[in-house]
């Protein structure tokens, strides 16, 4: 597939569901675009829960919206939920891998794998018992975590995840010298785009976006974090612009 002649893409929500695939989401990828454009993204990654979309179908709605759309997938694993990018089968996990094995299909196909949101489980006794002086202890157990030497980054930035987990997240992955993603996990379209992936050096193609990802040219972020205006509100609430 040859790069499109739109500018490349910088900021990309790179963990979208749809209810074209997520059985937990209704959402619209049309209107999940629509969306992720007014707020200003340049691209987004649909990554339904253990199935992919086919490229085809991916191609067309990127066609139809001028706009970077990429397919992943969410697998569920024995670590936990891994995002990843270049893989074109199976289309649906019937049996989910362990990591091990997941890490192997995705060599295979040369493509790359972000751990999901890592402390989701294991951030509600991290969270709480940052309060109570356990938090070096608990960083220092996910330090030991073996599955982080299998994955080529960390999703820091998860739209679902609260300030606690992020930083946790954020000080795990900056120990292990892997570097952060971020997306939003929506699942209604209002969500997109309230973390996203920043690539400096921006991505056209898929093919770009996993070679970025597997360099370390990429930082999960969001709109504070980056000091952009955040458009989000003014776009859903036109009556409060300017
Ligand atoms: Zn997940
Ligand atoms: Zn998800």
């Amino acid at each position: 597939m040859t790069a499109p002649a739109r500018p490349a893409a910088t900021l990309v929500d790179l963990h979208c569901h749809t209810g074209w695939g997520s059985g937990d989401s209704h959402t619209d990828p049309n209107v999940l675009i629509a969306q992720a454009k007014a707020f200003g993204l340049q691209g987004i990654c649909i990554t339904e829960h253990n199935q992919l979309w086919d490229a085809k179908r991916i191609e067309q709605l990127s066609d139809k919206h001028d706009f970077l759309v990429i397919g992943g997938i969410e697998v569920d694993t024995d670590i936990g939920h891994v995002l990843v990018y270049g893989l074109r089968a199976p289309r649906r996990f019937i049996r989910l891998p362990r990591i091990e094995e997941l890490r192997r299909m995705v060599d295979e196909v040369d493509g790359a794998m972000v751990v999901a949101h890592p402390f989701r489980k294991r951030a509600k006794p991290a969270t709480t018992e940052f309060t109570s002086g356990h938090a070096l202890e608990l960083v220092e157990q996910a330090l030991e975590l073996p599955f982080f030497d299998l994955v080529d980054g960390v999703e820091v930035h998860n739209g679902i995840a609260g300030p606690l987990e992020r930083a946790f997240a954020g000080v795990v992955a900056g120990e292990r010298k892997l570097p952060t993603t971020g997306g939003s996990d929506t699942h209604r379209h209002p969500e997109v785009g309230t973390t996203f992936t920043v690539f400096p050096g921006g991505v056209r193609t898929e093919q770009d976006l996993i070679d970025a990802i597997k360099a370390g040219e990429m930082r999960g972020a969001d709109w504070d974090v980056e000091g952009i205006h955040d458009r989000r509100l003014t776009s859903l609430l036109p009556r409060y612009a300017g």
